[in-house]
């Protein structure tokens, strides 16, 4: 009796050690049910594991001659002694199963096999049921007794964390799949939007710039206003195919040396109106001011003034927006820095994907699609470079980007063709 007793022990416990020893999932289960055949003297054992997505049970072990052919059966709840015993999460003996109306005869078929007796008990993890584990056909035709119970429940409760641990890899599978769809739809309507809506602008904006020549005086204005929302919607819509583009791989960068310092003071003074109209001093402190770089400046052009447009934007009336250009090693520095309403902490680690935007955009004050940073981001990164954000809600924000001084740091496969001035 006590050398019966320890031979199971030894039996669990190597189950125990497989798990441990993080083998296949498929290999510790298969084990699990020769043991459970092994020590309850069943003809055969079985694990079921609930599949959430068609509310039914189906197999993830089983002796191996019935493995193909149980491998596509579904066990429903109701009318299935599995079933009965996923839903109560209770253990059930069954002497005849042909006497029960519980039985599902479904799988004998499948497997050509004749079930007498049943033993099942669920698989329970934190008290819920994720799974049954059964023994078939006592042999000898035997009773199944309480001792076969507690074997089988052993059993079932290291088999629960195997099944849930399955359940939870298809669910981040199923996850990763929808995520991955998302991204997909996200980057369908980029390249779509940006396509279809470029031919209209364009006619909207050379007929009004027309217009605006050949009309009178007094509605001057509203054709201004016409011409305005138009050219926002063209920075919009560029920005938009700035990242498709990048996404697709048909951007590429145009090398040529450039001065830092004159690239940086060009784009400043084209903000200068606008800053002057919010009362907001936009102040350059270039330390560098003989530096040259070899890149794409139109692409870093686009990265600074996304960072300065946005620095307008969150600063309010009479802020101050430094722009501060240095050289530290192995790169040259640009700073944008505001003393504006600043970004949550919780945000930062968002702030450069597509479409993020701190406000939601039914409470937002401010226009914009969230794609200004991720167009700099790409733009600084197409030249090997790094774009860093730090920021303090109420007191203001800093971007920094960094770009290499040596040219042959930049990524190859980025370049086109290369002229020298
Ligand atoms: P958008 O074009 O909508 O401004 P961006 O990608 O440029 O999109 O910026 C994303 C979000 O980051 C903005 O909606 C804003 O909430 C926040 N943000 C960007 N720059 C600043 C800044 N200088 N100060 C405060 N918030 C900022």
């Amino acid at each position: 009796m006590i050398n019966e007793r320890l031979k199971r022990l030894e039996r669990i416990l190597e189950l125990t050690r497989m798990i441990s020893a993080d083998l296949d999932y498929s290999t510790i289960l298969q084990t699990a049910i020769s043991i459970a055949s092994e020590l309850t003297n069943s003809e055969i054992a079985s694990i079921l594991k609930y599949d959430e997505g068609d509310n039914h049970l189906h197999f993830v072990a089983a002796p191996w001659f019935h493995k193909d052919a149980v491998e596509g059966v579904r066990v429903p709840l109701e009318e299935s002694i599995a079933g009965w015993v996923y839903v109560h999460a209770k253990p059930l003996v069954i002497q005849d199963v042909h006497g029960d109306e519980r039985f599902y005869s479904e799988v004998d078929l499948a497997a050509e096999f004749q079930t007498y007796s049943i033993l099942a008990v669920p698989l329970l993890v934190k008290g819920r049921a994720v799974g049954v584990f059964e023994a078939l056909n006592k042999i000898s035709r035997a009773h199944y007794n309480g001792e076969d119970v507690t074997i089988l429940e052993t059993l079932a409760s290291l088999a629960a964390l195997i099944v849930s641990n399955i359940s939870l890899e298809e669910r981040v599978e199923k996850t990763r799949v929808e995520a991955e769809k998302l991204e997909q739809m996200k980057n369908d309507f980029i390249a779509i939007s940006s396509h279809e809506l470029r031919t209209p602008l364009g006619l909207i904006l050379g007929h009004s710039t027309f217009l605006r020549e050949v009309i009178d005086e007094e509605h001057q204005e509203q054709l201004d206003t016409i011409i305005r929302s138009g050219a926002k919607l063209k920075e919009i819509i560029e920005n938009m195919s700035n990242v498709k583009n990048f996404q697709s791989g048909a951007a590429r960068l145009r090398m040529r040396k450039f001065s830092l310092a004159n690239l940086l003071l060009d784009s400043i003074n084209v903000f200068q109106e606008a800053a002057q109209e919010k009362k907001i001093t936009l102040h350059p402190d270039i330390k560098t001011p003989e530096l040259l770089l070899e890149g794409d400046a139109a692409k870093i052009e686009i990265a600074f003034s996304n960072l300065i447009k946005n620095a307008l934007t969150f600063t309010p009336e009479g802020g101050h927006i430094f722009v501060v250009a240095e050289e530290i090693p192995g790169y040259a520095k640009v700073s944008v820095v505001d003393d504006g309403i600043g970004i949550p902490e919780k945000d930062l680690p968002h702030i450069f994907e597509r479409f993020y935007q701190v406000e939601s955009h039914l409470t937002r004050q401010h226009g914009g699609m969230g794609l200004g940073l991720s167009v700099a981001k790409v733009m600084i990164e197409m030249h090997s470079g790094e774009i860093l954000v730090e920021s303090v809600l109420d007191k203001g924000s800093r971007f920094t980007f960094l770009l290499p001084l040596d040219p042959n740091q930049i990524d190859a496969g980025q370049r086109v063709f290369h002229t020298k001035i």
